[in-house]
């Protein structure tokens, strides 16, 4: 059967179903692979299936977008038009995080979370790398 779809669409709607996948993301798991820190990535059997769990480190790291997850800096203002659903959509998702990483702090995770826009630049990627390899080594 001929495929309806050009390769270029078809990865566009592929990417767009296994959705979890973002840029950031890759970045740090790339650190951690070159690092050498063992780990597993999106566990669903874990609250909120972190994006990347270092099981020897007891250690869970979420990579946020800012503008989902309701960050605290001007890569997520909220949009003017819409504005309420916006904010209750936003503050849904800040709530949903803060349950899934009490949960996880209960069955003795520590839960690091990484802001998209601590690794905007490869200056900012840098230290915040720094900082999770240290909090890591620290363990
Ligand atoms: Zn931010």
């Amino acid at each position: 059967m001929a495929d309806i779809f050009s390769k270029r669409k078809r990865s566009e709607i592929m990417a767009s179903i296994s959705g979890k996948e973002t840029k950031p993301e890759i970045s740090v798991r790339k650190f951690l692979f070159k690092e050498g820190f063992k780990f597993r990535k999106n566990v669903k059997t874990l609250a909120g299936t972190p994006d990347i769990v270092l099981p020897k480190y007891q250690t869970i790291v979420f990579v946020h977008g800012c503008f989902w997850h309701g960050h605290n800096c001007n890569k997520a203002k909220l949009p003017t038009s819409n504005a309420k659903f916006w904010k209750t959509k936003i503050q849904n998702n800040i709530e949903r995080d803060k349950k899934v990483k009490a949960e996880l702090k209960k069955s003795g995770w520590t839960v690091l979370t990484i802001w998209e826009c601590k690794l905007k630049s490869n200056k900012l990627f840098e230290n915040s790398m720094n900082k999770l390899r240290e909090e890591l080594n620290a363990k």
